[in-house]
């Protein structure tokens, strides 16, 4: 019977990468189609049991549209840990990914503990799973994939040299989302 530990947890990225639809499957297990745009900001809270621990999430989810950028400190200021969000059919929503890490690195708790997502992976179509063909699976991986903008090595390289963990998730399907927060939630210190 432990006693939940309460983290604040913040969604920053572009608007329409998914950063309302990954907070709505994780608490709700949901998906809706057209999901209203966030105004300022929401909040909910999950609770995520581990073995040694159970962490209380308490999730500020802001608007991405650059008329509410001004609100994020108030959101960042305190959290203690951060998603940031981009569509990985998108390689703007990238950009402005390490625009927020930066703001992040220089205005945060330096303790912060950032994951980096790789939104809407059921948008990419690979090739190789409709086409299985040995003789040519020597062929580049990039040219196997449609929709594709930002690779997954590619996104891997820049969250390892920056140190957040990396995960390319689905809203739509629920792939990798609940690993997301259980990685978090592992990387908090128990005090
Ligand atoms: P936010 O502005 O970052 O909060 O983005 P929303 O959660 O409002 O999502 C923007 C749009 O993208 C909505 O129409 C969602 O239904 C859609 N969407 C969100 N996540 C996914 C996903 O993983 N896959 C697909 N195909 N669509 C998604
Ligand atoms: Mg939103």
């Amino acid at each position: 019977n432990l006693k939940p530990v309460n983290v604040k947890l913040v969604l920053l990225g572009e608007a329409a990468v998914g950063k309302s639809s990954l907070v709505l499957r994780f608490v709700n297990n949901e998906f809706q189609e057209n999901k209203e745009p966030t105004i300022g900001g929401a909040f909910l809270t999950q609770k995520c049991r581990l073995e040694d621990k159970v962490i209380k999430f308490e999730i500020w989810d802001t608007a991405g549209q650059e008329r509410f950028h001004s609100l994020a400190p108030m959101y960042y200021r305190n959290a203690q840990a951060a998603v940031v969000v981009y569509d990985v059919t998108k390689s703007a929503s990238l950009d402005k990914v390490k625009s927020w890490v930066k703001e992040l690195q220089r205005q945060a708790n330096p303790n912060i503990v950032i994951a980096l997502a790789g939104n809407k992976i059921d948008l990419v179509h690979s090739a190789e799973e409709s086409e299985e063909d040995p003789a040519e699976s020597g062929r580049e991986s990039s040219v196997r994939e449609s929709g594709r903008q930002v690779s997954t090595e590619e996104a891997k390289a820049y969250a390892l040299e920056t140190g957040l963990l990396f995960f390319e998730t689905s809203a739509k399907n629920g792939d990798g989302v609940r690993d997301i927060f259980v990685e978090i939630a592992k990387k908090i210190p128990l005090e």
